[in-house]
């Protein structure tokens, strides 16, 4: 390559890469896997090695990390957060191994830990309070992410020991969070994310805390900044130390006194990877002893004494047999990749989405392709490409049809909306698929009422409305197929004691749009009954927090509906609860949901300010004095007549201990 050639080269992968790198470290929203940015980045490396005139400052391989957002204070980090040197393979590993025992001129022994994917964090603690919080930014400055992170139950507000220190670890979501989160947005219509890391970092960049204390993150340590206790000599007996202390550090840490051993880990966890409850992306394998870490030093980006070892992106090679469309509960029509069953990750894969017809078109992905398959962050399988060597000729392209697939009608792109949708409100695909969803577990949760059965009733006439469920009769199911005694029995039972569900099931049930499980919650709580909800206007949905315009909007229009009226009036008859009875607990209360709490005396461990951040952004309410209808007290020392008011109105008292158990727990 000719030296003119190479700079053009240099300075389009910068540009690419900077791109990229905004996505993802800026917007939380990559748009191309990991992997793919890793090469190219590495592709870069190459050519700024053999060119070396050409690095330029703005390149990424000169910078740590993206730029911090202005919407939050800014902090500095006295010790910089660097980035990690990667590893791809063994041969990888072998020269890290060579080039760190040359440094070191002495035999060393290794760390091997987890790499969790989420976003770096450091902690600040002065006399053991928790201070700060912050992300790791460009490097040098970060983000002041205190009152976020103060919302993750595993970062201590105390630590066991009076120190002032600095530490830090991984803020992540764990993947049963991650998916249950991406259900809902997708049920409210929001965008999804696409990994659990983009959900972590876009959750803890929140300016309103009550969003990160909802969205169940947390949080590992696996380093530290600044620290006192200087007498600590190793990274292991330190992320021991940090235990006592009473931080939580993941568990899966090894020494290994080889490169053999360290092998042996990263062979380990390439299989063990899927069985983890939280994803990560690589090993990351330290230097143990501190003193051959100090001797070994930095570079500009990254430390001489670790490296991250990066999984490789987990892919398959399969055929697209088919695309099938399906119309959803809201009359989305959507593309449907049928493929030949092909094992990825641990698991067999047949059905990908393929989202919409745009996307087909732009990654030009025709029937009878030979296609590539990803897991790469993503725990839900996406089509990436076509192989277009592999194409015979007889592949045809997709074209999306006129007319519902379902009832024929004509399909329409509503505004800004790249999604086709069949408008009709007698489409069967859509009352059986709105049915399905009212069944559904965080819904009415019928037993036995599965996806199957809700078709072969719906096929039967049976069913087509929901209040159709409460008047389906013994005889009539029994003549179904499949259907004996018992099930008919256990069904039935289980469909009439739906009916005593509290009001928050039902209104998620009903299906409205942009109305998510929390959601309805959240109109349940606030209304108590169906009857209140039906008579409030747009005014007092939008006056409520936690609901936007869009979702006012949604639900002033869906209650006004003749039809919907006409139901509930059926289903009330039917005997379906229409009032919120806080039941069910199943969707994870906050601690103090709905309760009224005061606060009195002095805290050792908590200002005023914080105590009342905290029990908000766990869903209570702090009031300034004691009444009936208070739930509880928290009174610190010299609490004085809110503590013999609370006594005599028999009103359930906590001391500090008691607030910061519930607290940590
Ligand atoms: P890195 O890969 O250099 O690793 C350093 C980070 O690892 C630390 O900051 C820390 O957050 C994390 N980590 C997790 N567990 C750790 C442990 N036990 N010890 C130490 N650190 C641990 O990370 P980086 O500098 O943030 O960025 C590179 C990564 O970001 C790559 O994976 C790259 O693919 C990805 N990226 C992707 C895109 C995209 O568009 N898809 C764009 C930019 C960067």
């Amino acid at each position: 390559m000719d030296k003119q050639e190479a700079k053009k080269k240099i300075e389009n992968l910068i540009q690419l890469l900077n791109k990229y790198g905004y996505e993802y470290y800026v917007l939380d929203q990559p748009t191309v896997p990991d992997a793919t940015y890793d090469e190219k980045l590495q592709e870069l490396e190459k050519l700024e090695a053999a060119f070396p005139e050409f690095v330029s400052e703005s390149s990424p391989t000169q910078r740590v990390g993206g730029q911090p957002l202005d919407k939050f204070h800014k902090v500095e980090h006295h010790v910089p957060m660097l980035s990690l040197g990667n590893a791809f393979n063994e041969a990888d590993l072998r020269d890290f191994d060579r080039r760190v025992t040359q440094l070191a001129q002495e035999p060393v022994t290794y760390i091997c830990e987890l790499k969790i994917d989420g976003l770096a964090i450091a902690l600040t603690y002065e006399d053991g309070k928790f201070v700060r919080g912050a992300t790791r930014g460009d490097g040098t400055i970060g983000e002041d992410i205190t009152s976020n992170l103060r919302t993750i139950r595993s970062v201590p507000l105390t630590i066991s020991e009076k120190r002032t220190i600095e530490v830090r670890g991984e803020a992540f979501m764990p993947l049963h969070s991650f998916l249950a989160l991406n259900k809902e947005r997708e049920e409210e219509e929001e965008m999804v994310f696409a990994n659990p890391r983009n959900a972590a970092a876009g959750s803890l960049r929140q300016l309103d805390p009550k969003i990160a204390a909802s969205r169940n993150l947390d949080l590992f340590l696996f380093g530290y900044g600044q620290w006192e206790a200087e007498e600590i000599g190793s990274h292991s007996d330190r992320l021991n130390y940090l235990s006592e202390l009473g931080f939580k550090i993941n568990p899966e840490w090894k020494r290994c006194e080889t490169i053999e051993e360290v092998i042996e880990y990263v062979a380990h966890w390439t299989t063990e990877r899927p069985n983890l409850s939280y994803e990560i992306d690589g090993i990351v394998i330290k230097v143990d002893n501190l003193q051959q870490q100090a001797k070994l030093g930095f570079t500009a980006k990254n430390p001489r004494w670790a490296i991250a070892y990066k999984f490789p992106a987990t892919e398959a090679v399969t055929k697209l047999r088919d695309i099938e469309l399906s119309v959803g509960r809201t009359g989305v029509v959507t593309p449907t990749a049928i493929l030949d069953p092909v094992k990825i990750a641990g698991s067999t894969v047949q059905r990908a989405s393929l989202h919409n017809a745009d996307l087909i078109k732009e990654m030009d992905i025709r029937i009878g392709d030979t296609i590539v398959l990803k897991k790469a962050g993503d725990i839900i399988p996406k089509v990436v490409r076509a192989i277009e060597e592999k194409r015979t000729g007889n592949e045809t392209e997709f074209s999306m049809p006129k007319n519902c697939p379902s009832c024929g009608s004509e399909l329409v792109h509503l505004e800004e909306e790249v999604a086709l949708r069949c408008l009709n409100p007698d489409c069967p695909a859509q009352l059986q698929e709105g049915l399905i969803h009212f069944v559904s577990r965080d819904a009415m949760n019928i037993d036995g009422l599965g996806e199957k059965v809700i078709e072969q009733l719906f096929q039967a006439k049976l069913i087509k409305t929901i209040a159709d469920i409460y008047r389906l009769k013994k005889d009539e199911l029994l003549n179904l197929e499949r259907m004996g005694e018992k099930s008919v029995q256990n069904l039935l039972t289980a469909i009439d004691a739906s009916k005593t569900n509290s009001l928050e099931k039902l209104l998620f049930g009903l299906g409205i749009r942009h109305i998510g499980a929390k959601a309805a919650r959240t109109l349940a709580v606030h209304f108590q009954t169906m009857d209140r909800i039906q008579q409030a206007t747009y005014d007092d949905f939008i006056a409520i927090d936690e609901v936007g315009e869009k979702m006012a909007d949604a639900i002033a229009r869906f209650f006004s509906e003749e039809k919907v009226i006409a139901l509930l009036h059926q289903l009330s008859a039917l005997g379906v609860n229409m009032t919120y009875t806080g039941a069910d607990h199943s969707s994870k209360a906050a601690l103090f949901s709905n309760q009224t709490i005061v606060l009195t005396g002095k805290m050792e461990n908590f200002s005023r300010n914080e105590a009342k951040e905290l029990i908000e952004v766990n869903g209570g309410t702090v009031t300034g004095s004691v009444s009936k209808n208070t739930d509880i007290v928290i009174a610190g020392e010299a609490a004085g007549s809110k503590y013999n008011k609370a006594k005599e109105l028999n009103i359930t008292i906590w001391d500090e201990q008691q607030f910061k158990d519930a607290i940590d727990s």
